[in-house]
């Protein structure tokens, strides 16, 4: 009798929690909307180009090479032009050090001293370099001593250096901006998640002479219709690339809690019931495949195989494997 009642309990509890949550959730997706709504965004003026640009992927959930760590997490190193930009810093679930994306950094050569800079898509734990950093807005590359200089950390929020590699100087990001010749921000775009509440995103953008513009995305809480839409607005140059995440745990996930598939729950504006479905892959599918895409490469932190599959199949010639090692020369 008593387990009954106590069920119930439980069961009361969370049912007025879960309302509670999605009215956080109606408000917090009306503010963002009318955010995206209000905020006018004129082309870029001056934002260069390069003559070359390659993206090494430091850092995913698949390696190209066995002695390379991997994790639901991400890091890319972006060589634009003369300038080195790492792209986001892992998720060092473990706490380890060195941590993943040292550890792989070590490995392929890449030495933290030399970056001409961060850039920081977003406040999540598997961009920022983990979850103690995801809650005290911190970021770091490693939970041990790593030498990275006063190199300018671009961000859509505010976010601190961690105590174990300090030097970095954080700018944040709100509007569209050139970080570099040829490189620019598209700025942050604000969206209201499910459980991890409201989170502003922006991605990286690269001008690659005669080809068009490059986009190196994050988790893709954005939605790829604003991201390009967005890069639309602020450059001459057609969409060429696009690489990163998507976030499409559809059909499956790379976290799970027992039967719970957790980055679905945790990725969308919509109740879980609702959000992330097929159909949001397919009309991914039209959009991208409206741009003509000479390259697109998903990262497989934040999508199901499922959903790889489906663009793997729909753009055979333009679709390439994002994995830690490989490095993607556009
Ligand atoms: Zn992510
Ligand atoms: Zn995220």
């Amino acid at each position: 009798m008593i387990a009954a009642y106590f069920a119930g309990g439980v069961l009361g509890l969370l049912a007025v929690l879960t309302c509670i949550k999605l009215v956080v959730l109606a408000r917090g997706r009306k503010r963002a909307l009318s955010e995206i709504r209000n905020t006018s965004v004129e082309p870029l003026p001056g934002y260069g180009s390069v003559d070359r640009c390659s993206i090494m992927p430091l850092l995913d959930f698949h390696a190209a090479r066995g002695d390379l760590k991997r994790e639901p997490g991400v890091s890319y190193l972006v060589k634009a032009g003369t300038k080195r930009i790492l792209v986001d810093l892992g998720y060092n679930h473990a706490k380890e050090h060195p941590s993943p994306l040292l550890h792989n950094m070590q490995i392929l050569g890449v030495d933290p001293s030399a970056l001409d800079m961060i850039f920081i898509s977003h406040a999540h734990p598997d961009h920022l370099g983990g979850m103690r950093e995801h809650r005290d807005r911190t970021f770091s590359v490693s939970r041990g001593k790593v030498k990275l200089g006063r190199v300018p950390v671009f961000a859509p929020v505010e976010v601190a250096p961690s105590a174990h590699n300090p030097g970095p100087v954080v700018q944040v990001v709100s509007w569209p901006r050139v970080l570099a010749p040829g490189v620019a921000s598209i700025g942050a775009i604000p969206r209201e998640l499910f459980l991890m509440g409201p989170v502003r995103e922006q991605a990286l953008a690269v001008h690659v002479k005669g080809k068009g513009i490059a986009l190196v995305i994050g988790c893709g809480h954005q939605t790829i219709e604003r991201i390009i839409e967005r890069a639309r607005m602020l450059f001459r140059e057609p969409v060429f690339a696009v690489v990163g995440g998507l976030h499409f745990p559809v059909k499956g996930g790379r976290i799970k809690v027992g039967p719970i598939n957790v980055q679905k729950l945790v990725g969308s504006d919509l109740p879980p019931w609702k959000g992330l479905r097929a159909s949001e892959v397919e009309r991914a599918i039209v959009l991208l495949k409206s741009l003509d895409l000479e390259i697109l490469a998903l990262s497989p932190h934040d999508s199901s195989d499922w959903a790889l599959s489906r663009f793997r199949s729909e753009f055979p010639v333009a679709y390439r494997e994002l994995k830690a090692g490989d490095e993607i020369v556009l």
